[in-house]
């Protein structure tokens, strides 16, 4: 499970995140939804510790993410251990960041074996597998300049599902894509849904959303105004201002 409790972060004197409070449990599929700088990828950046938080907690299957508790107070982690807590974390970005100069198979298998210290031949077995889960498992030895925008985000989807993480982030990811690519990517995330791996969602994809979230999160200037299952949250919201957003982008 993922708890975030009364998290907050600012960047100067711009609050960012205003106590979030998030339960996300082990296969949950949780949609973030809201307008443009309202705070999703901070809040997604912040739960793996790309970025610090300033006030607050974030667990990820009960342990403390980039601090350690003394007494009452946080103190951050080390560089080397925040980074080796991320490799158990699943992330999925906006744009692909793949590496270049590493075929399909060898981007999946990477972390595992380099942040993991998994061993090769049993990394590369499961990436294979997992190539093809995704529906791209005769491009293993294919280099990203070679696949579309919607291949090369499966790849991607793949590396994370490689760490075998309780979670996996993913923000907006089919908004760089060509209209006619977003619907395989959707399709493999669908595939995901419900299998153990609790997913947490940024979208802009109000129809996916209300097919494969258990939990609909509405945020707007960084607080959570309204959560609750698709059809409660985008169907019949309670709050004018998920209202608004939501005659707005319909
Ligand atoms: P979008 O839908 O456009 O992706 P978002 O909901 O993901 O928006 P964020 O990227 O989380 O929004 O940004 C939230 C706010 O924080 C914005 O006002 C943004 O300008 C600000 N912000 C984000 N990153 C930084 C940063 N590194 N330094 C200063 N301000 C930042
Ligand atoms: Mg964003």
């Amino acid at each position: 499970a993922v708890e975030v409790r009364g998290l907050r972060k600012a960047y100067g004197a711009h609050q960012v995140l205003r106590d979030i409070d998030l339960t996300v449990r082990p296969g949950e599929v949780v949609a973030v939804i809201g307008p443009s700088g309202s705070g999703k990828s901070t809040l997604l950046r912040v739960l793996n510790r790309l970025e610090p938080l300033d006030s607050g907690t974030v667990r990820i299957a009960g342990e403390l993410i980039g601090y350690r508790l003394r007494g009452n107070r946080l103190h951050a982690l080390p560089d080397r251990r925040v980074r080796r807590q991320r490799t158990g974390i699943g992330f999925v970005f906006q744009q692909f960041n793949l590496f270049a100069h590493l075929t399909a198979l060898e981007n999946v298998a990477l972390a595992p074996i380099a942040a993991q210290g998994r061993p090769r031949g049993q990394v590369e077995a499961e990436a294979r597998e997992l190539l093809t889960r995704v529906g791209i498992g005769e491009l293993a030895g294919a280099y990203p300049r070679r696949l579309s925008g919607g291949q090369q985000q499966r790849v991607a989807i793949a590396r994370a599902l490689a760490l075998r993480p309780p979670v996996i982030l993913f923000d907006e990811p089919t908004s760089a894509l060509d209209p006619e690519l977003v619907g395989e990517v959707l399709d493999v995330i669908r595939g995901l849904a419900h299998g153990g791996t609790a997913l947490v969602i940024v979208t802009h994809e109000i129809g996916f959303a209300r097919e494969v979230a258990d939990t609909v999160v509405f945020l707007d200037d960084g607080a959570i105004v309204e959560q609750g299952p698709p059809a409660v949250v985008l169907d019949q919201p309670r709050h004018p201002r998920t209202q608004a957003f939501l005659s707005r982008v319909r």
